[in-house]
């Protein structure tokens, strides 16, 4: 149900956690983020309130500077840590607000070359397919790329890749994600409250909209894979 993610150079946990406390307001069952940890995707996730979540991060804490989160309002699977998001397949980690709806179609793909399901999610198919899309040799924004055009229904997704520290994908498609700049970091967020505290120039991503961000970089592409401008709108500090 939200979305917030970080690619910069300051502990990303603590900045995810905060963007998700920020979107508990739209109501939620559970949550979960993971981190690039020296390279290697790290990840917690709970049922349950953000307390949970605190405390299995307690357990399990997470280091790395890339990070995404989610609030998650299920609508395909049981409320369980175990559909939580992120999910998380082979080198890549994505949280999704919205439906998947050829969901069963494309895991039906997916489990006839092999794959397995972990979960109950539609969103689950997303990781699936960008982890394809690795593994066949495409670099992650092209491999998000042919995820994003495989996948019908209503999404904003936040992906981000195994081995690569300084990167952090999303889209956009009949749910809304924003850009927030920042020095040296970048994020991504559901709404401006989302990213309030954290920036206060934001970019609304447009309906087809995907976008590439590094600490440095901002890259908006539209649905035909073409860069685009979005405005920066100067939003007023409130948290
Ligand atoms: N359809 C996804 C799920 O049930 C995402 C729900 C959401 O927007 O939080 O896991």
């Amino acid at each position: 149900c939200g979305i917030c993610g970080v690619v910069g150079h300051r502990p990303a946990t603590p900045i995810v956690f905060e963007g998700l406390r920020r979107l508990e307001y739209r109501g939620y069952d559970s949550s979960g983020i993971a981190t690039v940890e020296h390279g290697r995707l790290a990840r917690c996730r709970a049922a349950g309130k953000l307390d949970n979540l605190a405390k299995a991060l307690e357990e399990t804490p997470l280091s790395g500077t890339t990070g995404i989160g989610h609030t998650r309002w299920a609508t395909h699977g049981a409320p369980t840590t175990n559909n939580a998001h992120p999910h998380r397949v082979g080198k890549v980690a994505i949280v999704h607000n919205g439906i998947i709806e050829n969901f069963s179609d494309l895991k039906k793909t997916l489990e006839a070359g092999g794959r397995t399901f972990e979960t109950e999610t539609d969103s689950e198919a997303v990781a699936h397919l960008l982890d394809e899309h690795i593994q066949n040799g495409l670099p992650p924004k092209e491999a998000a790329f042919a995820t994003i055009r495989q996948l019908q229904g209503a999404y904003a997704i936040a992906m981000i890749f195994e081995g690569h520290d300084n990167l952090l994908i999303g889209a956009r498609h009949g749910a809304p994600l924003a850009i927030g700049y920042g020095e040296g970091e970048m994020f991504l967020g559901s709404d401006s409250l989302a990213l309030a505290p954290l920036s206060s120039q934001i970019s609304y991503l447009e309906d087809g909209d995907w976008c590439v961000l590094t600490r440095e970089h901002v890259e908006i592409l539209d649905g035909q894979g073409r860069a685009v401008e979005r405005p920066i709108q100067t939003a007023s500090l409130t948290t």
